[in-house]
This record gives structure tokens, C-alpha cells and sequence, in this order.
């Protein structure tokens, strides 16, 4: 038995969720007249309180299509160094947006009023950028998945308001947050000009990704979805896994954050590790003893049938998700626990 911890994105999507699938009716997306990818759209926007959506194949494409969409060229986009529109897109914010970033150093990811308001330039400073748009990460995947709640987020709000800055949201795991604080998603559409969710980390779906925002923005964003070749046609396949992840499996992301807690608890007994980033929601980092590179330290994992991802040089992420069993929890302590590191 293989113990898949690198991600929430390796999950296969159930046999209840095959049958959605292969049930759903189907158009053609690009025309407009797809009745399920309509439908997830509707449901995604209603449950955000937000006017529109827009499916498409990944979080990075809902990021940066956001980012293109609210962005002139040599605008500039404050975030975090840790988020992953930064870290993990591959520089597409210059590339997409002809934008440059500003990247504020939070905790564990986390910006701040204070941060924020260190980076925004003056207008009137024909030097410097034009500070355009603030992009928040929930929960941070960098930051060992710690998340915001609504009232941090409104006093960001509250200065983008007062600067004339644009807010969007990298919730690829907002669900993650929400089921932890007890939020309603409806909150989170007065707080944000556009949010961008994924569908196939902890929901998971086999793809998919939805950007939510105001009907202008969205209208504006699917017209650049479909330049950059993100036109799809009987997307609905995809868009009835998405329906029936909202109906099933966000509730259920508790269990997953539960394990990792229980998985933080082997990990402080192993001599091997120094150091376990608190423990919010379904990732685990932790840090082994400098003499234990992350990379070998992996392989050894790998030798013993558990699979996770180096994170940095002495850091290790672990993952939990929906493919995960009682079983394979109890059998990752034996194998955790086996002497021979
Ligand atoms: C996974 C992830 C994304 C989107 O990644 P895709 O693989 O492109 O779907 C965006 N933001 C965060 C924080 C993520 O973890």
C-alpha cells in the first residue's frame, strides 16, 4: 500500500462522482450553451455572493486571468513572496499582465494592512509603478496552510478602499479555511473584487478551477480565456464533478485537517525532526535536523511506500485528502517509526 502524501491534487474522483460525470448533460461551452458548466457557474457565483463565474482548466488559469484582467501593462501587484501567483506560475503575472510585484515578507505568508501600506507607491511619482491590485492566498500553501479570517481580510479591504486598490483572492483552499473558522462563503463576496477557488485539491474533482467575480469582469476574463486557448467545449463532464464536490465534499475537509493534526503528533517523536509548522488545516511542514537533506530524506520516505514532496532544503510537505483511509494513517505511523533513519 502506497501512502500518497505529496499533494491533495492526487486524489482520483469517486465512483458517486464518475456517475455525475458521466451523466451530465452536455453542450458546447464556448457558444455559452453547456447546461452543467452553466449551472456550476451559477451555483459557484450564488454561493459567494459574487454576480458571475468562469470555469476553466486550473487555479494558475483563474489566478492569472484575474491578474490580466484587473492589470494595465506596468501596473504593479502587491503579494506576498510565499504565494504561489508568485512562486508557482511561472512568472506569468510579468508575462500575462506585463505587471511587476512588490513582495512583502508576512507571517507564514500572511500580509497586513501595515505590509500592505508599505509597498504602495505614490501615484503622483512618475518613478514608480502604479500600485493596481493586492492578491491574498487562503490558506497559505507556503505557509504550512495557516489561514485569515473575515475581519483580518476587511482591514485589507478597508485600505484598498481608502488606496483604490483591487483585491482578488487565491482560494484554491479556501473551503480548507472556511471549515476551520465556520465562516459563510457568502461573506467572502463583499470582501473581494474577484476570487479564483480550485475544484481539485481538497474537493476532489479530476480538474478544474472557478474565478468568480462582477459580470463585466467575468465577461472580460472569458474573452481572455478563450485567447489564450481555455475555450472548451462539452466542458460539462468536468463542470457535474465540480456540482457534486460542492454538494459532497466540502464538510468532509474537517477529516482531513483531523489527520494532519494526528500526523503532527507521529512526527514530534521522531528524532529526525526539529521543527513542525503549526498545524491549521491539511498540509504539514516540518523541518529535519540540518545534517538530513529534504530531498534524500523523501527518497527514503519513497523507500518505504510513503510519497511526499521536498519543500526547501531541510523541509518536507505532507499533504492530507479525500483517498486517504483509517488504514493507511495507522500504517504511516508503523512505517514512520521504522529505526532505520
Ligand atoms: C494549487 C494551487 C493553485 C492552482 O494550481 P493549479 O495546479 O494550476 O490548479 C493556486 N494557488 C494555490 C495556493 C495552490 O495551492
Amino acid at each position: 500500500m502506497v501512502i500518497d502524501l505529496r499533494s491533495d491534487t492526487v486524489t482520483q474522483p469517486t465512483p458517486a462522482m464518475r456517475e455525475a460525470m458521466f451523466n451530465a448533460k452536455l453542450g458546447d461551452d464556448v457558444l455559452g450553451d453547456d447546461p452543467t458548466v452553466n449551472e456550476l457557474e451559477a451555483k459557484a457565483a450564488a454561493m459567494f455572493n459574487m454576480e458571475a463565474a468562469l470555469f476553466c482548466a486550473s487555479g494558475t488559469m483563474t489566478n492569472q486571468l484575474a491578474i490580466r484582467t484587473h492589470c494595465r501593462p506596468g501596473d504593479d501587484v502587491i503579494c506576498d513572496y510565499l504565494s504561489h501567483v508568485y512562486q508557482y506560475e511561472g512568472g506569468g503575472i510579468s508575462v500575462n499582465a506585463l505587471a511587476s510585484v512588490s513582495l512583502a515578507h508576512g507571517e507564514r505568508g500572511k500580509l497586513t494592512p501595515d505590509l500592505i501600506r508599505d509597498y504602495i507607491y505614490s501615484p503622483a511619482d512618475p518613478h514608480k509603478p502604479l500600485s493596481r491590485l493586492v492578491v491574498l492566498e487562503n490558506t497559505i500553501n507556503k505557509g504550512g496552510g495557516c489561514f485569515y479570517t473575515v475581519p483580518e481580510i476587511a482591514a485589507i479591504r478597508q485600505v484598498c478602499d481608502e488606496q483604490g486598490l483591487i483585491l482578488h483572492l487565491d482560494g484554491a483552499r479556501l473551503f480548507n479555511a472556511l471549515v476551520e473558522t465556520g465562516e459563510p462563503t457568502e461573506s467572502y463576496g463583499q470582501l473581494f473584487d474577484s476570487i479564483s477557488i480550485c475544484l481539485s485539491k481538497g474537493l476532489g474533482c479530476p480538474v478544474g478551477s472557478l474565478l468568480l467575480g462582477k459580470a463585466d469582469f467575468i465577461k472580460q476574463a472569458r474573452r481572455y480565456r478563450k485567447l489564450m486557448g481555455g475555450g472548451w467545449r462539452q466542458a460539462g463532464f468536468l463542470a457535474a464533478a465540480g456540482i457534486y464536490a460542492l454538494d459532497h465534499h466540502v464538510d468532509r475537509l474537517k477529516i482531513d485537517h483531523s489527520r494532519a493534526r494526528r500526523i503532527g503528533t507521529m512526527l514530534e517523536q521522531l528524532p529526525e525532526v526539529e521543527e513542525i509548522l503549526p498545524i491549521d488545516t491539511n498540509i504539514v511542514i516540518f523541518k529535519l535536523q540540518t545534517n538530513l537533506l529534504a530531498i534524500d530524506y523523501v527518497a527514503q520516505l519513497e523507500a518505504k511506500g510513503i510519497r511526499a514532496v521536498p519543500f526547501g532544503k531541510h523541509l518536507v510537505r505532507f499533504v492530507t485528502h479525500l483517498d486517504l483511509t483509517d488504514e493507511m494513517i495507522a500504517e504511516l505511523e508503523n512505517r514512520l517509526s521504522e529505526p532505520e533513519f
